[in-house]
Formats: C-alpha cells, sequence, structure tokens
C-alpha cells in the first residue's frame, strides 16, 4: 500500500529543484532554497516546532570500524574453489551477500560506515574501501569490505557515501574508518554540517566532497519534511 503525498504542488516543485542542486554541489543555493521551504512549512503551526530539527543529532563523528572475522559461509564458499570454478565477486548468490551484508553491518554498530546513517537490509551496499576494479585488490577481500547506506536511489536523489565515492580512491586523500584516528578527523556545528578539523586537514575536506557527507545532513532534512508530509495524508 503506497503512502499517499499531500504536499503542496508549491513545495513540490522547490523540492526537485533543491535535488538538482545538491546533485550539482550547489550547496549554498540548496541550502537557500530549503530555507525558503522551512518558511512554508513555518506557516503551519502543526510544523513548526519541527523547523528546529536538527540534522543528524547534537554530535557526528566518523566512527572507527573493527574488523573481525568473515563469516563461515563466505570462507566455505570460497574454499570451493577447484580447477573448474573459481570464486569470483560477481558470481556470488544475493543470500551470501545478505549474510556478508549482516557480519558487516553488526561491526558497524548498523550504522553507515561513512556518514553514521542507520543502516537497513534493503537499502545498503557491499562497499569495498579500496575499489574492486584496481587490480592489486581481491574482490573477496573481507578485510576490505564495508556496508554504506543507499541502494537504489529515489528519482532525483543525490547520491552521497559510497555511491558518489565509486572507484575513487587516494590513501593520502581518503580518511579512513579502518583508522582508529578517523574520529578526530571532523568537526560537527550546531547547523548540522561536518567541517575538517584543525587547520588545512586537506584529507578531511577532500572526504566530506568525495563522500558528500554534507549533502547527506541535508538530505536527511529534507527526507524528514516530506515524511511529515506523507503523514499528513
Ligand atoms: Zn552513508
Amino acid at each position: 500500500m503506497g503512502l499517499k503525498t499531500t504536499r503542496p504542488d508549491e513545495i513540490n516543485e522547490k523540492i526537485n529543484k533543491l535535488y538538482g542542486f545538491i546533485n550539482k554541489k550547489e550547496l549554498e543555493k540548496a541550502k537557500d532554497l530549503l530555507r525558503q521551504i522551512r518558511n512554508k512549512i513555518g506557516e503551519d503551526p502543526e510544523l513548526v516546532s519541527f523547523c528546529s530539527y536538527k540534522t543528524t543529532g547534537d554530535s557526528w563523528e566518523m566512527k572507527y570500524v573493527l574488523k573481525g572475522l568473515e563469516p563461515l559461509e563466505f570462507s566455505k564458499w570460497k574454499g570451493n574453489e577447484n580447477e573448474n570454478w573459481k570464486p569470483e565477486y560477481s558470481s556470488m548468490g544475493s543470500k551470501l551477500k545478505n549474510i556478508i551484508k549482516i557480519s558487516l553491518i553488526k561491526e558497524q554498530g548498523f550504522l553507515c560506515c561513512y556518514c553514521q546513517r542507520r543502516l537497513y537490509l534493503n537499502d545498503s551496499h557491499i562497499e569495498h574501501f579500496n575499489p574492486q576494479c584496481k587490480k592489486e585488490v581481491d574482490p573477496l577481500d573481507y578485510s576490505n569490505m564495508l556496508c554504506s547506506c543507499q541502494n537504489q536511489l529515489e528519482s532525483g536523489e543525490p547520491r552521497h557515501c559510497g555511491n558518489l565515492k565509486g572507484d575513487w580512491y587516494d590513501s593520502k586523500l581518503l580518511v579512513s574508518p579502518f583508522n582508529k584516528d578517523c574520529e578526530n578527523q571532523f568537526e560537527f556545528y550546531g547547523n548540522g554540517e561536518i567541517a575538517p578539523f584543525g587547520f588545512e586537514n586537506t584529507a578531511a575536506e577532500t572526504t566530506i566532497e568525495k563522500l558528500g557527507l554534507n549533502i547527506q545532513n541535508l538530505l536527511i532534512y529534507v527526507k524528514k519534511q516530506l515524511n511529515l508530509f506523507r503523514r499528513k495524508s
């Protein structure tokens, strides 16, 4: 049963435009539009309290991921290798992929490895930290696997986290959740924005840009608004 959206056309139009700005990373324009949407919502007394909603809570940090052992089923499947069959990531069935994903999700405390949004099995994907397209990377190496949010994108929804990162990787410029120090690389402001910690922290700055960490903040905000309109139907 689908949810009916009752938000006015005017807001619909603004939200589509907002997605456009976020996609083009015109974040200043996006924020301005967001303010307009917020003001519009503010005309409805029921929604006023919502306007003070903070995006990801009072604090945010990239969390260190302590890797455990790979699931037994995964080891067994790889162990079936013989002269006629070689295990490959592309030939792995969805059942085994889900077992791996569940194991990763648990390791990460049910949060996206990059943006810390809550993970759901049907809206997440296995993320190869060092991209599997690289010759030196073993796509079946569990120690290189993480679970990132976003799987099926809604139409027009901007990409972020693993989806936006794609095949980009730079060991010097990408802050790694496998490194304990990742927790000290970012600052979180009261307005929901994530910024690099310290002076000339190029790695944190690049990571925010390449993973769209502030895009994700804006999206959480927009989605809350959309849900609010849906609930009113
Ligand atoms: Zn994420």
